[in-house]
């Protein structure tokens, strides 16, 4: 169990038991709802957002901008 709200790519990965890069390539292809402070800045990953990736889900904004 992890208390952690936000993840860095190489914090989910290890929680999505996942390589960083995929974690990175799926924030790029806006597969995964990731948050950048700046363009090509480092990525941060939403703990809800990461789980609804991790089971193949869209993320609660993902669907309300899909709306
Ligand atoms: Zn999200």
């Amino acid at each position: 169990m992890s208390d952690r709200t936000w993840h860095s790519t190489s914090t989910a990965a290890d929680y999505a038991d996942c390589h960083p890069v995929t974690v990175l390539k799926a924030c790029e292809a806006e597969e995964l709802h990731g948050v950048q402070r700046k363009a090509r800045g480092r990525w941060r990953i939403h703990v809800d957002c990461l789980d609804a990736w991790i089971k193949g889900q869209r993320c609660e904004h993902q669907k309300a901008g899909a709306a």
